[in-house]
């Protein structure tokens, strides 16, 4: 869908991406988050969610800090 421009689901092309915003987001820490790209298709109404390009260096190191003790 983020690549091909399609819906995987309907088929269709009206598809409208939705920019990261305040509430776009993905925790992958205590105190951080990533930023989500959704793409929602305004024919069947299906929603893919990736994270921004970016995020992927947060998401990567996400919970990589040892557990409390
Ligand atoms: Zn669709």
């Amino acid at each position: 869908m983020k690549r091909t421009g399609r819906c995987p689901k309907c088929g269709s092309t009206d598809l409208l991406a939705v920019e990261p915003g305040l509430y776009n987001s993905f925790p992958t820490g205590l105190f951080s988050n990533a930023r989500i790209q959704r793409y929602v298709c305004r024919s069947c109404g299906y929603t893919e969610e990736w994270i921004a390009e970016d995020s992927m260096e947060k998401l990567r190191h996400s919970w990589d800090a040892p557990p409390e003790k």
